[in-house]
């Protein structure tokens, strides 16, 4: 009898969930559980569509499905098909990762208003996520306000700012592609509360966009003053002289220069939003649509013993895949160590009817055979049925 565990959430997390479980114990039965019929979590869903080279973990991770005793189960969702009890008995252990993408709110007044998106439905629509396959209506919208100063901010920005042929090769789903390529952009206001100098941006994405082909970065000159660079230099605080460095240069850049501007604003906090204007701490700007990247809030999931948590749910929305690794393969050692303790238990597979690998595998090759026509990556199946057809081969 081996022992068997239920990782809940085939994202980042789980993946490397699994991969330290074999390594701390190759002799275990590992369900990957997933409430999509499609492994890879927000590398698939969330990470911007034309950062292929992000992406390419995945191939890693599929590889991970190919051992024999992981099995990919997608299309269950723990809570809707099986109950977190269903799953903590049928199992030795547990361990939960299912991330974290609730949009957190702002809280400020019209903020409900349809012209105010989450970060999360907006990028989960441009990467086909099947819950989110309607976008805002973009075909009126001149002046986008993306509220937020960490990457995923950057990403939308960037995201809306490039041009058609700048997308060509990503996989943005092409409904997407085309309601951004059509929208009458002319301003992108990329916002943050605090001063330049708290910005998160990492600096290769920050300086990207400063190399758009149809946009130009613009920054306030006056912003970015009093900054001295620090006498102990430690990784982080290079990024911020790095970060300062290149928006002094957008500082020098002329604004409609290009058909898309993109302002970056610091020091300015978002007070109201009324039909067709934002107001901020200092002063009112005209925006058609604005998108909130301010972080995200998660579900919540039994705390019980047998069962561990690792990634976004663990740890709350931060930090990039690969510090997911180290964190799910600390977990994973403390999971075989417990499982150690005890006697495997018996009893009949637990798992539902299910999606598995070769049912992804059906998925995937349907989507990249749709790319290769076009020279993309993959067209992602963005419908349920459909997904749930190609999967069982039907
Ligand atoms: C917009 C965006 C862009 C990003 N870009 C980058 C980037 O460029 N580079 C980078 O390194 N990192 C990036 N990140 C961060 C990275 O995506 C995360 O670090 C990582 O995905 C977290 O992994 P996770 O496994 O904890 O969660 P997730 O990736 O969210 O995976 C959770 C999985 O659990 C499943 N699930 C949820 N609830 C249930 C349930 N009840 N039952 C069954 N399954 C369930 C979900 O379907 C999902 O597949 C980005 C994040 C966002 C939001």
């Amino acid at each position: 009898m081996t022992h068997r565990v239920a990782i809940v959430g085939a994202g980042p997390s789980g993946f490397y969930a699994a991969d330290g479980l074999l390594r701390a114990n190759p002799d275990l039965h590992i369900d990957l559980i997933d409430r999509l019929p499609t492994p890879h979590g927000l590398v698939r869903a969330g990470v911007a569509p034309d950062h292929q080279g992000t992406k390419a973990v995945t191939r890693q991770f599929d590889r991970l499905l190919a051992q024999p005793d992981v099995r990919f189960a997608g299309n269950i969702e723990i809570g809707r098909d099986l109950s977190w009890d269903e799953v903590r008995t049928g199992y030795d252990a547990v361990i939960v990762a299912t991330g974290m993408v609730i949009d957190r709110k702002l809280g400020i007044p019209g903020e409900d208003q349809p012209q105010v998106w989450g970060s999360w439905r907006f990028v989960a629509w441009l990467n086909g996520h099947p819950d989110f396959r309607q976008g805002p209506d973009l075909s009126q919208v001149r002046r986008v306000a993306v509220i937020g100063n960490g990457n995923v901010a950057l990403d939308v920005a960037r995201l809306l700012a490039k041009s058609a042929e700048e997308m060509a090769k990503s996989d943005i789903v092409p409904t997407a592609a085309a309601a951004i390529a059509a929208a009458p952009l002319t301003d992108i206001h990329v916002i943050g509360r605090r001063g330049a100098e708290h910005a998160s941006f990492t600096s290769n994405e920050l300086a990207e966009m400063g190399r758009l082909a149809r946009a130009v970065s613009v920054a306030d000159a006056a912003a970015l003053e009093g900054h001295p660079p620090a006498s102990d230099p430690t990784p982080e605080r290079l990024r911020k002289a790095k970060n300062l460095e290149i928006l002094k240069g957008f500082a020098h850049n002329k604004p409609g220069s290009k058909p898309v501007t993109v302002h970056f604003r610091f020091n300015a906090a978002p007070v109201a939003f009324r039909s067709g204007e934002l107001e901020l701490t200092t002063g009112k700007l005209p925006v058609d649509l604005v998108i909130t990247c301010i972080g995200y809030t998660g579900e919540d999931f039994p705390k019980a013993e047998g069962v561990f948590a690792v990634g976004w749910a663990k740890r709350g929305p931060s930090g990039t895949i690969p510090t997911n690794r180290a964190d799910s393969h600390a977990v994973a050692k403390d999971v075989a160590v417990w499982l150690k303790a005890r006697d495997p238990k018996s009893g009949p597979d637990p798992l539902p009817l299910c999606i598995d690998a070769d049912g992804w595998h059906r998925i995937d090759k349907a989507e990249t055979a749709a790319g290769a026509a076009q020279g993309r990556p993959r067209v992602k199946l963005t419908e349920w049925q459909t997904l749930l057809e190609v999967a069982q081969g039907t």
